[in-house]
């Protein structure tokens, strides 16, 4: 507990935009070499002036909640939640050039190719440091060893939480995911009741139904049909659990195995990184 502890606590500032915006101008190759060369020289990322913000990592699976849990940690320690896979929505949904190649790619359950995800991450935190944000949760990155090594390389993340649920309740529960099309907020039509089976415990979550001014705007994603969320836990097997182990090297990584939706498994998350007081001091002066 006092090595999560310590992991809770922010450590020195950093203006992570400043390597990823001198760096993302070429290839990933490129930003390797350059932060490679600079290693020696690496701003110091300790801010006279005070500490810096939270800056966490969500891991796993596709379906298992990354979104819902962090976008609730963000809020409540006021911190940005940046999902990578809303990154790579938005530019879908946009007529730019790289939309069509982005589509089949994603489609397909496929991977973005790493120069990609870094540029439109690298967008997305200089938005918001001109902005005045600091600190993030990030949602879907690193999902490869290489964007691990990068993100590594330009800063210190303090904590990697890695959620966990069975393969048969993630398959479900993708299946069972609605977005609204005018408020972007997410929702599952899933009532999910998986019996005990093979040592793994029973397992109910109850749907999470849209109010109905979204009821009629919701939508499907394109990427969330049996046959891609399969390619996509397929593809998170091969690239993306070499990144769990990486963190687990480093001491980073708390490992979460989700009890069941979000009114049991939110307080245990809570209580699992210690912020259950935290939770009932900011209510208290809300
Ligand atoms: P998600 O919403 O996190 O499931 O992401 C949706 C899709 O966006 C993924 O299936 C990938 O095609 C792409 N994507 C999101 N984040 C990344 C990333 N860090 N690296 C590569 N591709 C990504």
């Amino acid at each position: 507990m006092a090595a999560l502890t310590r992991l809770l606590k922010p450590s020195s500032s950093s203006s992570i935009t400043f390597l990823f915006r001198r760096s993302l101008s070429s290839t990933t190759t490129a930003v390797v070499s350059d932060i490679e060369s600079q290693h020696n020289q690496r701003p110091n990322f300790s801010d006279p002036k005070g500490s810096r913000n939270f800056q966490w990592v969500f891991l796993g699976c596709p379906g298992v909640g990354k979104g819902t849990y962090a976008s609730r940690l963000s809020t409540l320690l006021g911190v940005p939640h940046i999902a990578t896979g809303d990154l790579v929505r938005e530019e879908l949904s946009s007529s730019g050039p790289l939309s069509r190649q982005l589509a089949e790619i994603v489609n397909q359950g496929k991977l973005v190719s790493d120069e990609i995800i870094f540029n439109l991450l690298s967008k997305r935190l200089e938005a918001g440091e001109s902005k005045g944000e600091s600190g993030f949760i990030l949602d879907g990155f690193p999902r490869t060893i290489r964007q691990a090594e990068i993100l590594d390389e330009v800063t210190e993340i303090d904590l990697v939480v890695n959620l966990k649920l069975r393969e048969d309740v993630l398959v479900e529960k993708c299946l069972g995911r609605r977005i609204c099309s005018q408020c972007g907020k997410g929702f599952n039509v899933a009532s999910i009741n998986a019996k005990e089976e093979n040592g793994r415990p029973a397992m109910s979550m109850a749907p999470l139904l849209p109010p109905s001014h979204c009821s009629t705007k919701l939508i499907t994603r394109a990427d969330d049909t049996e046959h891609v969320v399969k390619e996509r836990l397929r593809v998170y097997q091969e690239k993306s659990q070499p990144v769990e182990d990486f963190y687990r090297e480093q001491g980073k990584i708390m490992e979460f195995d989700l009890p069941g939706g979000i009114p049991e498994s939110w307080p245990k998350l809570l209580e699992a990184l210690n912020l259950e007081d935290y939770e009932v001091k900011r209510s208290a002066v809300a």
